[in-house]
């Protein structure tokens, strides 16, 4: 027998209205799509009775606080190990380039400076202009590094949260204080549904082939929200995680009785 996502109590056959899709619950009143009974019924398996392992639900003031790390070992490791070789070749280049810059703003680079000295094999210092092309050429390179960098420190530290309230709902994934935030009117959510993602997986940069065929061979999954915006979310989370974070915000979102 299905239960009533909102309440949990049995809706009997004679309940559902076959011919227009929809089941009323008895106990308390409330009216669901029979695709959403069929769907709160898998859901309820995927919340079971303890979060997988790092999620949390928490009660807020407001609301509910949701939490997921996004922690991959595997693309953390290689992001981090390709961060410091970059990161260490870059620095070279960026120690010539400050020590060029030292010889021409502020005079000839003391004894004891760790930098290399930029006299070229005619003993001439590096020419301003050539200065300003090492450093324009060098900032593609710091870029990179600070972009693999992120995705390092997002592989290890990296959160998806949700905070819902009555009326509000808000999504942030991100790390420390670099978080990407959204905001959607919770009393207009529709559905909540795990989508393909269309946006390639940011492990396939940095030459990261050994993901990139594994994550061809099965596409990146995605929680879509469709509010009164679409709201994309989860793409780096665990498919356990994934699950798990889907099946509460739809119990919360579209279960949840409205005041
Ligand atoms: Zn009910």
């Amino acid at each position: 027998m299905p239960l009533c996502p909102t309440c949990r109590s049995e809706v009997t056959p004679d309940d559902v209205n076959i011919a227009e899709g929809v089941a009323v619950c008895r106990s308390c009143g409330g009216m669901h799509r029979l695709s959403r009974l069929i769907e709160a019924a898998s859901d309820a398996a995927a919340i079971g009775d303890e979060p997988p392992p790092g999620c949390r639900v928490t009660e807020t003031a407001h609301g509910v606080h949701l939490l997921c790390p996004a922690r991959c070992v595997s693309i953390g490791a290689f992001m981090t190990l390709f961060t410091l070789f970059w990161n260490a070749i870059v620095s070279v280049f960026l120690l010539v380039l400050a020590g060029a810059v030292y010889t021409h703003v502020i005079g000839p680079l003391p004894s004891w400076a760790p930098l290399p000295d930029p006299k070229g094999k005619d003993g001439e210092p590096m020419s301003v202009g050539a200065t300003i092309f090492l450093a324009v050429f060098l900032f593609p390179f710091v870029l990179v590094g600070a972009v693999t960098a992120i995705i390092a420190a997002y592989s290890w530290f990296g959160r998806v949260e949700a905070d819902l309230s009555d009326a509000h709902g808000e999504v942030r994934s991100g790390v420390g204080r670099l978080r990407w935030t959204r905001r959607f009117d919770a009393t207009r959510v529709r559905s909540i549904q795990m989508r393909e993602s269309k946006i390639q997986s940011s492990t396939s940069m940095g030459g990261a082939s050994r993901h990139r065929n594994s994550m061809n061979s099965r596409p990146s999954m995605e929680i879509v929200i469709e509010a009164d915006r679409e709201i994309h979310l989860g793409r780096s989370l665990t498919e356990t995680r994934r699950t798990w974070l889907a099946a509460m915000l739809r119990a919360l979102l579209l279960d949840a009785p409205r005041r």
